[in-house]
């Protein structure tokens, strides 16, 4: 059966991370003889400028009838004074909620080689590989009722952070799920010192550990969780938690492998439809330089062979030519220590001809 892509390239950077992926995805259609229909819209601003909106309607029915959207990134100053419901990263919450996109799934690793480029200690951080899996479609960001007061003294206002059963299990689910397929660990992250919800979640993952015998379930604190992963973020394997402690985890996970430019996401839904972008953003800074580096985007290629194009064979491959292209010396300019560095558009060949090699 056909399996269906949309490439959304998005704004600033998007445009050149998203091309290079693009060629690398062409190379493995063509070698494996893949069904892989792809389409391409505007998206965020671009869309914005042809369209008025950063995501029109056509957009949105094209990606709830795809298997993978690739995700570029979207975003810069231009649109920074636009009315809230048009600015460019509405088009990225138009798709998590149209689609349900609730299971957002963040690994942070790092390259030994790269060590150096970690704000850490290389001995805190060598061989880090963790997954962060955050639920993001609930939780206090979505939660009712919600608002302003203006007309009480003093004015106050509120957010209701609320998960029900069903929305902790399927996510404890995907986390459960992916502690099998690693090393077999699930850190489960609330704050169930202080938050009834978080009392409640810790409750529901703990049942659901009996069903999970082969997994080292553990609970902590989030603000532990902060620390800890600072101080020995080696302990983890998977961690999972709610929408707000899930946020800014991973972006802690994140920073720590020190490279915004290597990181992948994927965010997917009960039917395994993904939406894959990488952690960073437009970089509207060096967009257009042919610098930017394209390897959390073409990682977030292999998360979509892996989840939702169901090719883990294809996955293990891109990631292993992302592996030799990093031992093998080569740097893009964010992670060179140097001027001697490879730009954009040469990283696709680069890693196409490692592609070729690492198969015969
Ligand atoms: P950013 O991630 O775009 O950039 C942060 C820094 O990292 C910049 O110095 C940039 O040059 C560098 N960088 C980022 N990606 C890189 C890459 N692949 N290669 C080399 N260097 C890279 O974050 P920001 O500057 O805070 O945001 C810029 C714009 O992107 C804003 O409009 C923001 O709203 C948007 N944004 C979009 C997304 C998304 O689309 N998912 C995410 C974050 C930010």
């Amino acid at each position: 059966m056909t399996k269906k892509i949309l490439i959304l390239p998005g704004d600033g950077i998007g445009q050149e991370v998203t091309s290079s992926m693009q060629k690398v995805l062409e190379y493995l259609i063509d070698e494996q003889d893949l069904n892989l229909e792809i389409t391409e819209r505007k998206v965020g601003g671009s869309s914005y400028e042809e369209f008025g909106k950063p995501l029109t309607e056509e957009t949105l029915d094209i990606a709830k009838s795809s298997d993978a959207i690739l995700f570029g990134a979207v975003g810069g100053p231009q649109w920074d004074d636009l009315g809230w419901d048009v600015r460019p990263e509405q088009a990225l919450l138009g798709l998590r909620k149209a689609l349900g996109l609730f299971a957002n799934l963040r690994p942070a690793f790092l390259f030994n080689e790269l060590a150096s480029a970690s704000p850490l200690k290389n001995h805190i951080i060598e061989n880090l590989d963790i997954l962060i899996v955050r639920e993001l479609t609930g939780g206090v960001y979505f939660g009712e009722p919600r608002g302003i007061v203006e007309n009480k003294n003093p004015k106050y206002g509120f957010n209701t952070m609320i998960y029900n059963e069903d929305e902790i299990r399927r996510i404890a689910t995907v986390a459960f799920e992916a502690a099998m397929n690693r090393n077999k660990k699930l850190c489960s992250v609330e704050k169930a010192n202080v938050l009834e919800v978080s009392k409640f979640w810790r409750g529901i993952v703990s049942e659901m550990g009996a069903e999970y015998p082969e997994v080292e379930l553990t609970h902590q604190l989030a603000d532990n969780t902060a620390m800890q992963l600072v101080l020995n973020p080696n302990q983890y394997d998977v961690i999972v938690s709610g929408n707000l402690f899930g946020d800014i985890l991973s972006d802690i996970a994140a920073t720590l492998s020190g490279s915004i430019g290597m990181l992948p996401s994927a965010s997917l839904n009960s039917s395994a439809q993904g939406m894959y972008e990488p952690c960073h953003g437009s970089a509207p800074d060096i967009a257009g330089q042919g610098i930017a580096n394209p390897l959390a985007m073409i990682s977030s290629l292999a998360m979509a062979f892996e989840h939702s194009l169901k090719r883990v064979d294809l996955a293990r491959r891109i990631e292993s030519a992302i592996k030799t292209f990093i031992s093998s010396g080569l740097r893009t300019k964010d992670i060179a220590t140097g001027n001697d560095f490879i730009r954009t558009d040469e990283v696709a060949p680069t890693l196409i001809n490692i592609l070729k090699d690492e198969h015969e």
